[in-house]
C-alpha cells in the first residue's frame, strides 16, 4: 500500500561541529534526541513513510548513538538518507559500512568552502574522504551525492576550484570543469553523483513576505520532527515556527503552541488563520502523529497548499521551492 509521505524528516539531533555561513544560528536549545524517543517516533510513523532523512537542522553522524538509530530504522523496514557535512565519515566509516538501513548519504562538500576558517589541506581532506567513501560501499553499496549547493549562479563554478580539482582527479573525470557548466547532476558511476544547486536562505518571521500565492510538498508529501518532538510541515522550519504538536507527548493531552507570532500577521486576508492558529492552540488531542496531521493548523496548511495559498506567515516567507530538492 502506498504510505502517505515520500519522505519524513527526523532531527535526531540539532548540534553542529560546523558553522556554514549560510546556517542560520537556531533559537532552540540544543540536544540529542534519545534512543527511546527515536523508537517512539519510529513506531508512529513507520506505517506513514518508507524514508526517513535524519537531518533538519545539525549533524547527524555527531549523535553518540547513530550506529543504534540505523539498527532501529533496520528493525521498523525504513530506508535512511543521511545528509552529512562528511567531516566525520572517516570516524563512522566501521558503522557506515554496516548499516543495512542506509539508502543514501548525500555529502554536503560545500561545508568545507562555508567554513574559511578550517585551517587543513583541502586536498588531502577530499582525497582521504573520497577514498573513505570508496571503502564504505564497496562492502555497503548505498547512493552517493557529493553536493556542492553553494552557487550564486548555477554556473559559477569558480568558489569550487579546489574541490572540483579533486574530485576530476580522484574519480578521473577530465571533462568535469566543462561539466558542471552546463550540468546540475553529473553521473560519477553506477551509483554516485555529483549535484550543484544555488545557495539557499532559511525562511524566517523577520524577514520580509516573499509571496502569499504558491504552493508546496511541505504536509503533502513529506513532514518533519524537530530533536524535541515538535512536528511541522517541512525540513526548512528551523525554529519550529509552524508547530503542529509535539509527537513524544503521545497519550497527554496537549497544548500546541503555533508559533504563531500576531505581530507578523497584520493585515485582514491572514486574520482567518490567526483564529485558526489559536484554535489550534487550545485544541485537546492525544497527540499521536495522525492527531496532529489531523489538526485543524495542519489540515489548513495543507488545504492552502492544494489552493495554491501559503497561509502560514512562515510560509509567507519562503522561497520554498527549495524544498523540492533538499
Ligand atoms: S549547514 Fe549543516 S553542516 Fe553547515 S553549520 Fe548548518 S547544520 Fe552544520
Ligand atoms: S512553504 Fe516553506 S515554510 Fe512553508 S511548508 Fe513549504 S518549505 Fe516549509
Amino acid at each position: 500500500m502506498k504510505k502517505r509521505f515520500k519522505r519524513i524528516y527526523i532531527e535526531i539531533t540539532n548540534v553542529c561541529n560546523l558553522k556554514c555561513r549560510f546556517c542560520d544560528t537556531i533559537n532552540r536549545k540544543q540536544e540529542f534526541m534519545t534512543i527511546d524517543n527515536v523508537e517512539k517516533i519510529l513506531e508512529q510513523i513507520k506505517n506513514y513513510t518508507d524514508y526517513i532523512y535524519l537531518h533538519v537542522k545539525g549533524e547527524p553522524l555527531l549523535h553518540p548513538n547513530i550506529e543504534e538509530i540505523l539498527d532501529l530504522a533496520f528493525k521498523y523496514n525504513l530506508n535512511v538518507i543521511i545528509t552529512t557535512n562528511g567531516t566525520l565519515i572517516k570516524n563512522k566509516a566501521g558503522i557506515l559500512s554496516k548499516a543495512k538501513a542506509i539508502r543514501q548519504i548525500n555529502i554536503s562538500l560545500h561545508s568545507i568552502e562555508q567554513n574559511s576558517n578550517l585551517d587543513f589541506d583541502k586536498k588531502l581532506y577530499f582525497e582521504d574522504l573520497f577514498n573513505t567513501v570508496e571503502e564504505i560501499t564497496k562492502v555497503n553499496n548505498f547512493y552517493v551525492s557529493y553536493r556542492l549547493w553553494n552557487l550564486e549562479d548555477i554556473k559559477d563554478s569558480d568558489k569550487n576550484t579546489e574541490v572540483l580539482n579533486s574530485l576530476k582527479n580522484y574519480y578521473n573525470i577530465s571533462n568535469l570543469f566543462e561539466l558542471v557548466k552546463n550540468n546540475d547532476f553529473i553521473k560519477i558511476s553506477e551509483k554516485k553523483y555529483i549535484n550543484l544547486d544555488t545557495i539557499y536562505e532559511w525562511p524566517n518571521l523577520n524577514k520580509d513576505v516573499i509571496s502569499k500565492t504558491g504552493s508546496c510538498y511541505g504536509l503533502i508529501n513529506q513532514i518533519a520532527i524537530l530533536v524535541d518532538g515538535t512536528v511541522v510541515p517541512c525540513c526548512l522550519d528551523q525554529n519550529g515556527d509552524i508547530n503542529l504538536g509535539n509527537i513524544l507527548e503521545s497519550g497527554s493531552k496537549s497544548n500546541v503552541k503555533s508559533g504563531f507570532k500576531s505581530d507578523v500577521i497584520n493585515d485582514k486576508s491572514e486574520s482567518n488563520l490567526k483564529v485558526d492558529l489559536q484554535n489550534n492552540s487550545n485544541y485537546n488531542y492525544e497527540n499521536s502523529f495522525e492527531n496532529i496531521l489531523n489538526s485543524n493548523l495542519a489540515k489548513e496548511i495543507a488545504e492552502g497548499f492544494k489552493k495554491n495559498k501559503l497561509l502560514h506567515p512562515l510560509c509567507q516567507r519562503c522561497g520554498f521551492r527549495e524544498l523540492k530538492r533538499r
